[in-house]
């Protein structure tokens, strides 16, 4: 038993660190359940493969919103893929500056994505939602209706409001260190229920210090949810895995 067994994180790229299978290695000794999302599904089998062989971790089938103008033509690789996983992720909508001239087309994707999600029935979707929240939550009222599949918003910076209608919507919410250091954030996060809540990292992409975060840095997180709620990190982490345990449960 580690100070890290028993942790959650919901979203790392486990496959963007300089050794995949090193970082696939650590999370599986340090006992914390890692989604091990992908962002494109060229990426899958390897991630796949890897996370077969562990207790701990979770390989997820992504098509990334920021690659979307560049990868749709992968969309089919997706589909083949589908039948191979539960998890489902990195997928969603981005409208920043950056990819709002691909949103029509990711718009297109992530109706696909959610059709054919809740066709297959019972997959567990990591939903990006950059500046997008709103279309995201019609897209998954629309394609994906309550039953016939489960969604976590990764990095959700909608409003109070939007949070509350993914409430309703039986949206579970992973959470990250830096969700916690903003303060419009903090007050959305805090007015979150804590049964929906999951801790994750989105490493390597965001840093704890100067080094990317890496799975076991979900602690912080976990900390920082107790201070928000008057907890101890010890009930905050029964907490997130008894999120966990009610998320996975077969609908
Ligand atoms: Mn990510």
């Amino acid at each position: 038993m580690t100070a890290s067994e028993g942790l959650v994180d919901f979203h790392c790229h486990l496959d963007l660190y300089p050794d995949h299978r090193a970082a696939v290695q650590e999370a599986e000794e340090a006992g914390i359940f890692t989604l091990a999302v992908t962002t494109t599904p060229r990426a899958w089998p390897r991630n796949h493969e890897l996370a077969q062989a562990t207790r701990h971790v979770r390989a997820a089938l992504g098509i990334h919103p920021q690659l979307v103008g560049e990868r749709a033509s992968e969309l089919a690789l997706w589909d083949a893929y589908l039948t191979e996983t539960r998890y489902i992720g990195e997928v969603g909508l981005d409208a920043g500056p950056r990819f709002f001239k691909s949103f029509d087309l990711q718009k297109q994707v992530f109706e696909h994505v959610l059709r054919r999600c809740a066709e297959a029935g019972n997959k567990v979707i990591s939903v990006h939602s950059v500046r997008a929240a709103k279309s995201a939550l019609d897209h998954i009222e629309k394609y994906l209706p309550l039953g016939q599949g489960k969604i976590v918003l990764h990095w959700f910076t909608g409003t109070k409001a939007e949070a509350k209608r993914a409430i309703e919507m039986g949206c579970y919410f992973s959470i990250n260190a830096a969700m916690l250091s903003s303060e419009r954030h903090i007050s959305m996060v805090s007015a979150l229920p804590l049964e929906r809540l999951l801790t994750e990292t989105d490493g390597p992409f965001t840093k704890t210090g100067e080094r990317p975060s890496k799975p076991s840095d979900v602690l912080i997180v976990v900390e920082a949810l107790g201070r928000l709620h008057g907890l101890s990190s010890i009930e905050v982490v029964a907490n997130i895995k008894a999120n966990l345990r009610g998320l996975l449960e077969f609908t």
